[in-house]
């Protein structure tokens, strides 16, 4: 959304523009996503647990490290904000910047989300997904982004001059309160930017703002993890519901997401080892 330029161009402005873009973090080096292992591990899974979470709210639920979790469009389109912490330090929690630039905008089956620095290691695998069908349409939207942070009712308040109290990162905040025991002031600073899960997100073309349209899951539509680490997971139902039309208010039509949590079945757990932190020495250069 930049303005006018108050600067005219230079004699080979078009030369400086028409220089080819290089991608900023080429993951060639990072290891395969190893299809066939989590193929054979999804089939032999068995559900454990199963948490429903309600419209214009959130729950956390957990999930070992090896176990796969999925989040289900139960009952009709409903968009998700998901929050990740290590279940053995909430301090360690979803990088969404650094996921979005290592596997771009949105995510879908293959891609890993990464924890914050300095731990710096995936949380978890994203192992199907049913929606990978969409890709990219003619707006360049996609679905499952990272380029949001969650709807909050400090913005709200900044842009429409009233409160609203059930916004995703208030939900996620009551939510995780009452997990660890916490108050809300104690709770809130460990939300976090989200993944956007069955949201369908672009920039226009023209201002290159961030936009939203109907998102195109469907009843019984999922998307599911493989936990990396032992994770605590928070997750809000939007109350932005398919986010088609408005968030941050109790307008649009909202769906409850169920969660289901899978155990892998033991001789395939035993192929599989846990990611360590980052090895880097945090010297910083002293
Ligand atoms: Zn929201």
């Amino acid at each position: 959304m930049k303005p006018t330029p108050e600067n005219p161009a230079p004699a080979d402005a078009a030369e400086r523009k028409s220089v080819d873009p290089v991608i900023c973090y080429p993951i060639g080096t990072l290891p395969a996503f190893d299809r066939p292992y989590f193929e054979s591990a999804r089939h032999g899974m068995t559900l454990v647990d199963t948490v429903v979470v309600q419209p214009r709210d959130a729950s956390t639920f957990s999930v070992p490290a090896g176990h796969f979790f999925r989040i289900v469009c139960s009952e009709g389109p409903q968009v998700g904000d998901l929050n990740l912490w290590n279940a053995n330090d909430l301090g360690e929690r979803f990088f969404s910047g650094k996921t979005r630039a290592l596997h771009g905008t949105h995510v879908s089956a293959g891609d890993r989300l990464w924890s914050n620095l300095p731990h710096m290691r995936p949380m978890a695998t994203i192992t199907f997904d049913t929606l990978d069908w969409y890709g990219w349409d003619q707006y360049g939207g996609g679905v499952h982004d990272v380029i949001g942070t969650r709807c909050d009712p400090y913005t709200n308040l900044l842009l429409n001059g009233h409160e609203y109290h059930h916004c995703c990162h208030s939900n996620l905040t009551r939510a995780l309160a009452k997990s660890a025991g916490m108050s809300l002031s104690d709770a809130e600073p460990y939300v976090h930017d989200v993944l956007n899960v069955f949201m369908c997100t672009g920039f226009t073309a023209d201002t290159h703002q961030y936009f939203m349209k109907a998102s195109p899951a469907r009843k019984g539509d999922y998307i599911e993890f493989f936990a990396e680490i032992d994770l605590l997971c928070g997750l809000s139902a939007c109350p932005g519901g398919d986010c088609s039309v408005s968030h941050s208010s109790e307008e649009a039509q909202c769906f409850p997401l169920r969660v289901e949590v899978y155990e892998t079945k033991a001789s395939e757990r035993r192929e599989w080892r846990p990611p360590g932190r980052s090895t880097y020495s945090r010297n910083h250069g002293v």
